[in-house]
C-alpha cells in the first residue's frame, strides 16, 4: 500500500496502521487511540501489545538475525539506499502523517522527512565501511585483529517529537551493523513509525529484521523484552526521568545502552552579535516544531547592551507567526502534542509572572478546540524560576541580560542538562572560548540548528549517553572482538 500526496482525508485507512508489524506480518488489534492535537479527537487507533506480542517481537527478531547478520554489507546498504529514495518519494504524503499525528507545522514535517531519510542514506554509505584492525602488539609477542560484529538483536524506543528522524536515526545504524530490532514508538504519533515499516518492507527488508509494537504498558513490555538475554541493546530517545528508570532496568541484564535524553538550551547573545542573524537564529532554535525540541532553545541569555532591541525584535517576529493546524500549510506553529503539555507550560508562565516576569507577547490559552499555546516572550524572568530549570516544549520565549562573558557561561552551565547550546557573536575567537565553557554535547556557533546526519548528536550530563549519526553512530550497534593471532 503507498501513501500518495492526496489531499489528507480522516477517513482514508491508508494513514491508519493495520497492526502491529512483526514477523512481516500485520496483526491487527486495537486499544490506543490516536488523537489529532488540532481537534482533540480521535483518527485511528492502533493495537495495544502485551507481553505475549513484545516477546513475539523478540521471537521473529531472533529468526531473523542469522539472515540479517550475514547478508553482505554491500546488500544492507542498497536496501538502506532504496529505503532513503522511497521516503523521499513519498515526503509529501509522510508529512501530512507527521502534521496530522504530531500536530508540527506541515513544512516543519517536510523538514523532519527530509532530515529522517538523510540517516538511511548516511547509514547506506556507512554500511560499506565498517572498518577493523590488523596490527603487532608493541613488544611483538603476537598479532592483535579486531573485528566488528553486529551487538544482536536492539530495542529501540523513541519519543513523539520526531516520530520519523528519531526511528531512522536509530534503524538506519542498526540495520547497517546487521542487527534486527523491535520498534516501539511513543503512543501519541505511532502512524509514522508503521507507515515506515511499510516502506521498509517494500524496500526488500526481509521479514524480522524490523518489528514495530505499540503498547499502553511501556513499562512491563520494555521490561519483559530487556529481560530477555537474547536482546543486547537498548537504544531510547526521551525524557531523562524515563531515561534513568529503563537504565536501571537494562542494568539487570547488563544490556548496552544508548540515551538520547532531555536538554534545556541556553542561547547566548553578546553585544557583539549580529542582531537580524541571532533573531533569525532564535526563531529557528525556539520555533522548529512549535519549541518541542529537546534542541529547542529553553533560556535566552543576552548582553545587556543589545538586549531590549532583541526582546523588541524576537517580540514582532514570535507576534508575526500564524498558528493553526499542522495540516494547514499557512501554518508556522502547530497545537502541542496533548492537553496536559499545554498545562505544564501554562503553569511554567504564571509561575514566572508571578515572580515578575513581564509577558511581553502570548501569554495566555486560547479558548476553542485542539491543544494551542501562543508563541510567548517573557522578559525580567527570574534565574530561580522552575521555567528556567525544566524543559519547556513549547513556544515560549524567556529572556535574561546578562553583563559579562564569564557570568554567561556560568549561567548558561546552571543546569543538570548538558545536550545543545547556541552562541551568538561576531567575534569569533570569542564564541569558540564561551563554547568551550559551556557543558553540552553540541553548540550552534551563529547557527539556530545543528542537527546533521553527518554529525555526533548527543549530551553530557543527564543529557544523555553516546552520540547517534556521524561516522561513530554506527558503532553502538556494534561489538569489538578482539582475536590474538600468531601465524
Ligand atoms: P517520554 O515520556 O520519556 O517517552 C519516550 C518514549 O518512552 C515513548 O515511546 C514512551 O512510550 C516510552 N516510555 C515511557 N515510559 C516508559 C517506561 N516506563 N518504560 C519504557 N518506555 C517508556 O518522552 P516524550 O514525552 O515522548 O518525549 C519528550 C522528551 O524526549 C523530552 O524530554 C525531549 O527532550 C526528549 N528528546 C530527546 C532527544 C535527544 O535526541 N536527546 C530527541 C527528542 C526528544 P509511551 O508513549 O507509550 O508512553
Amino acid at each position: 500500500m503507498t501513501l500518495d500526496a492526496a489531499p489528507l482525508d480522516y477517513a482514508d485507512p491508508a494513514l491508519h496502521a493495520q497492526g502491529l508489524w512483526i514477523g512481516g506480518k500485520w496483526h491487527p488489534g486495537g486499544g490506543i487511540p490516536v488523537i489529532d492535537p488540532a481537534r482533540g479527537l480521535p483518527i485511528a487507533e492502533v493495537p495495544d501489545a502485551g507481553i505475549d506480542a513484545a516477546l513475539a517481537a523478540v521471537d521473529a527478531a531472533d529468526a531473523a538475525a542469522a539472515g540479517w547478520r550475514a547478508t553482505p554489507h554491500r546488500q544492507r546498504s542498497e536496501i538502506l539506499r532504496r529505503m532513503f529514495t522511497r521516503m523521499t518519494e513519498e515526503a509529501e504524503a509522510l508529512a501530512r502523517l507527521i502534521a496530522l499525528e504530531n500536530g508540527k507545522a506541515l513544512s516543519d514535517a517536510r523538514g523532519e522527512v527530509a532530515y529522517a531519510a538523510e540517516f538511511f542514506r548516511w547509514y547506506a554509505e556507512e554500511a560499506t565501511r565498517i572498518a577493523g584492525e590488523f596490527r603487532r602488539t608493541p613488544s611483538g609477542s603476537h598479532n592483535i585483529l579486531v573485528d566488528h560484529e553486529p551487538i544482536g538483536i536492539c530495542l529501540l524506543i523513541t519519543p513523539w517529537n520526531f516520530p520519523a528522524a528519531m526511528a531512522t536515526r536509530k534503524i538506519g545504524p542498526a540495520l547497517a551493523a546487521g542487527c534486527t530490532v523491535i520498534l516501539k514508538p511513543a503512543s501519541e504519533t505511532p502512524l509514522t513509525a508503521y507507515a515506515m515499516a511499510r516502506i521498509a518492507a517494500d524496500c526488500g527488508v526481509p521479514p524480522g529484521v524490523i518489528n514495530v509494537i505499540t503498547t499502553t504498558q511501556p513499562g512491563p513490555v520494555t521490561s519483559a523484552i530487556l529481560g530477555d538475554p537474547r536482546v543486547r541493546k537498548l537504544s531510547f530517545t526521551g525524557s531523562t526521568g524515563v531515561g534513568r528508570t529503563l537504565l536501571a532496568e537494562a542494568a539487570r541484564s547488563v544490556v548496552s545502552c544508548s540515551m538520547e535524553l532531555g536538554g534545556n538550551a541556553p542561547f547566548l547573545v553578546f553585544d557583539d552579535a549580529d542582531l537580524d542573524a541571532a533573531l533569525d537564529g532564535a526563531m529557528v532554535a525556539k520555533m522548529r516544531n512549535a519549541g518541542e525540541a529537546c534542541t529547542a532553545a529553553n533560556r535566552f541569555y543576552v548582553q545587556e547592551g543589545i538586549h531590549d532591541a532583541f526582546v523588541a525584535g524576537l517580540a514582532a517576529r514570535m507576534a508575526a507567526l500564524k498558528v493553526g493546524p499542522g495540516t494547514d500549510p499557512a501554518t508556522q506553529c502547530g497545537p502541542m502534542i496533548t492537553r496536559r503539555s499545554v498545562q505544564k507550560i501554562d503553569r511554567l508562565v504564571s509561575d514566572a509572572v508571578a515572580r515578575g516576569a513581564r509577558i511581553v507577547t502570548g501569554g495566555a490559552v486560547p479558548p476553542g478546540e485542539g491543544f494551542y499555546y501562543p508563541p510567548t516572550v517573557l522578559e525580567n524572568v527570574m534565574p530561580e524560576a522552575p521555567i528556567a530549570h525544566e524543559e519547556i516544549f513549547g513556544p515560549v520565549a524567556p529572556v535574561y541580560r546578562f553583563r559579562t562573558e564569564d557570568e554567561a557561561i556560568r549561567l548558561a552551565n546552571t543546569t543538570e542538562y548538558g545536550l545543545a547550546a547556541y552562541v551568538y557573536s561576531r567575534d569569533l575567537a570569542r564564541a569558540l572560548r564561551v563554547s568551550r565553557g559551556i557543558e553540552a554535547g553540541m553548540i550552534g556557533v551563529n547557527r539556530g540548528l545543528m542537527s546533521d546526519p553527518a554529525a555526533p548528536f548527543g549530551g553530557v550530563k543527564q543529557s544523555g549517553l553516546g552520540r547517534e549519526g556521524g561516522v561513530t553512530g554506527i558503532l553502538d550497534f556494534l561489538e569489538a572482538k578482539y582475536l590474538a593471532v600468531d601465524f
